[in-house]
């Protein structure tokens, strides 16, 4: 070993532990969460993994930024066995992989080494022009660390650069061979004329200069917003949000537990470990606030400061802990920070009932963060601790209590719509012991809104058409509790959804079908955690498979040709990626239409408002989103509005009433209902 190696194992050595003890560090502040169980389903898990953390999927949808950053990570992957290279030399000078891989492995490791070299400068040029020169909206929305960016970015230039320098060198001093090099020839045609001794130090130069920022770079990764380098694709294997199996479905809650004296969170503690995990996987590349509705119509909301400041206070809060060791007593200035609350402290009530809980920040985020998870605990904690919630929402939840429905009508007002059409109930069928293939839930909207139960008859008459054996509860039919679940409010959800669950089981029911994509997904998705496991469709998947089987019978005639734009629910499409069948529904049941898709759609779709509780609430800051994403719609041109969601259709209805025009709304079962065969729709 030469003196060299000495100094550099020391170096090593030295390096290697600090970052240990960071890593140890922030290993030991993720226990503050509560323990949670995310080794469920390690096959869908290892696919996210391969999928979304080492192919990229999520990023590229941004193609050219993306595909930098992609580049970049790829680029990071391929050099990394590089640089277990070079680190291999600090301790044995004359060590190179070509001792060990045969030569038709070790050449185009060669190649792949000054390739990506290349490939990972580009794009890190070109992320540096764009923060700098360009710097596009969402990187100023709520500046975070762009100082930091610049520097990690600027020191990547410098690992690469120094790497190019090192080959060219080498080959230049004679002390490398120029098989498979195609870029440091290049740079090496620029050292003509010197030594190969001058090329020698120059080549030891660089090599030291590259060993030594690399552990440099190891060492300030855990302290920066770049610490995502490190965790983000551990973050991708744990997370839920694209799968498995549960996507968009709220974490259940124990109200039960004997020792639960907190529900939701206020503070770090109370969050998992795994949101505080997406703390640290946060690359605060701002592209879920972007895409936030809340925040594009100028609200407090923005869920990239959502995922910085629950890392921001968990940090605050593991560095005093830390400070004090076990047992230790707190200064005031400590106890000032102990006491000091993730909510309130660092998120205020306002960012958390902007929410709609549209998830495009969760769609859209590259590392998989869950930032409507951390929204939903906080409103758990205001509305089941605190009592904290806007005083709109009163109504809704008191009505919900007693009526069973977020609007104060009575239960024998649910099947007025029904009236005269002949459509028996589940308890009339029991009686005469048949069974229904389906059960239509009609859900309150359905039953109780005078635009929605236009909807309702329209589904029910197609279902008749297509001679559906089907039944409704009637006025046994109650809210499963979901506004009350989204609003905060977990007790009454789980009351009223066992309620539910209770008397569907009681009918053995199998099949639901419903209109509204919040029955859809709450049923569907979110009753399994409860106990209630039924096969449940959207209307718009049914209608498209009784169009396919020609069980519907249209008018032949097909009149005025029209231009259609689709409005994507959110809880249809991003919460159960449910897309075509809409679209394939219109197509089929208007075939000349022309659909025309909106600058927002499908998994990029804007949310009408609604959602999260929205639609009991006031909207008095910024523009109303619903105002925002009607005239995208009206954008269009087209001469119609589709629509698969009550609430969309309420939003959408007065954004387009609100923005001047007579464009007609109409739902996807009112589309399909105004072409039946007029003999069907007379029967
Ligand atoms: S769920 Fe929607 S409204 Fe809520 S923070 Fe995410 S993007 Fe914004
Ligand atoms: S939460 Fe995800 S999308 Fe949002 S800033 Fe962080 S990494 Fe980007």
């Amino acid at each position: 070993m030469t003196l060299s190696n000495l100094l550099f194992a020391v170096i090593l050595a030295v390096a290697l532990g600090f970052f240990a003890r960071s890593a140890r560090r922030l290993a030991r502040w993720l226990k503050i969460g509560h323990a949670e169980v995310r080794t469920d389903h390690p096959d869908v898990r290892t696919r996210n993994f391969l999928l979304i953390g080492i192919g990229q999927s999520k990023i590229l949808r941004d193609p050219i930024g993306g595909m930098m950053h992609a580049l970049v990570f790829w680029g990071f992957c391929v050099l990394g066995l590089g640089t277990l290279e070079i680190m291999i030399q600090g301790l044995y000078t004359p060590f190179t992989w070509n001792v060990i891989l045969p030569r038709f492995l070790y050449l185009p490791y060669v190649l792949s080494q000054e390739l990506f070299a290349v490939f990972v400068l580009i794009p890190v040029a070109f992320l540096l022009y764009r923060r700098l020169v360009i710097k596009p909206k969402r990187f100023h929305v709520d500046p975070v660390h762009g100082g930091d960016a610049v520097f990690i970015l600027s020191m990547i230039a410098a690992l690469m650069v120094s790497l190019l320098i090192l080959f060219a060198a080498e080959l230049q001093a004679g002390t490398s061979s120029a098989d498979w090099r195609v870029i440091s020839p290049m740079i090496q045609s620029l050292m003509r004329g010197w030594s190969p001794e001058t090329a020698h130090v120059v080549a030891r130069s660089a090599w030291w200069f590259h060993a030594v920022l690399i552990l440099y770079f190891l060492n300030h990764l855990p302290g920066s917003k770049h610490l995502h380098v490190l965790t983000s694709l551990i973050n991708v294997w744990f997370s839920n949000t694209s799968g498995p199996g549960r996507v968009g479905a709220m974490r259940p809650m124990d109200l039960e537990a004997e020792d639960a004296e907190q529900f939701g969170a206020s503070d770090v503690e109370h969050l998992s470990w795994k949101n505080l995990l997406d703390g640290y996987s946060c690359t605060e590349c701002g592209r879920c606030t972007a895409v936030c509705p809340a925040n594009i119509t100028g609200k407090a909301l923005s869920p990239r400061m959502i995922v910085v400041k629950t890392r921001a206070r968990l940090t605050e809060k593991a560095m005093v802990l830390d400070a004090m060791g076990l047992g230790g007593t707190a200064t005031d200035e400590q106890q000032t920070m102990l006491d000091r609350k993730l909510l309130d402290g660092f998120i205020t009530e306002e960012e958390l009932w902007a929410c709609t809980s549209c998830r495009a920040c969760v769609q859209e985020c590259p590392v998989s963060i869950d930032q409507l998870d951390i929204i939903n605990e906080l409103r758990r904690d205001l509305v089941l601790m605190e009592s904290r919630f806007p005083e709109e929402l009163q109504p809704a939840m008191t009505s919900l209590e007693r009526n069973g429905s977020p609007w104060a009508f009575s239960a024998s007002d649910r099947e007025q719509w029904a009236e005269g059409m002949d459509i028996p109930t589940m308890a009339e069928m029991a009686a005469r012991g048949e069974k229904a293939d389906i059960m239509f839930w009609v859900g309150c909207m359905g039953s109780f809104d005078d635009r929605a139960k236009k909807i309702t008859v329209a589904f029910a008459r197609i279902l008749q058409a297509a001679n559906v054996k089907f039944a409704i509860l009637g006025q046994e039919e109650t809210c499963h509790g979901d506004p009350a679940r989204r609003m905060g409010n977990e007790y009454l959800y789980q009351m009223l959804a066992k309620g539910v669950i209770e008397t569907l089981n009681g009918y053995e029911v199998k099949t639901i079908v419903t209109f509204c994509p919040h029955c859809f997904h709450q049923m569907g998705k979110e009753f399994p955690d409860l106990g209630g496991n039924y096969e449940v469709i959207h209307h718009t998947e049914y209608i498209e498979r009784l169009l396919e089987a020609g069980r519907v019978p249209l008018e032949t005639e097909h009149g005025q040709r029209l231009k259609v734009a689709y409005h994507d629910s959110c809880y249809l499409g991003r919460y159960n990626e449910i897309y075509d069948a809409p679209r394939n529904t219109l197509k089929k049941a208007l075939p000349i239409i022309e659909l025309v898709e909106p600058a927002r759609t499908k998994s990029r779709g804007m949310c009408c408002g609604a959602g999260g509780g929205r639609m009991w609430m006031e909207e008095n800051v910024g523009k109303r989103v619903n105002v925002e994403r009607s005239e995208e719609l009206l954008a269009t041109g087209a001469d119609q509005i589709a629509v698969a969601c009550p609430f969309c259709m309420t939003m959408i209805t007065d954004g387009v009433t609100g923005a001047g025009s007579d464009v007609p709304v109409l739902d996807i079962a009112e589309v399909v209902a105004g072409r039946l065969a007029s003999a069907t729709v007379s029967a």
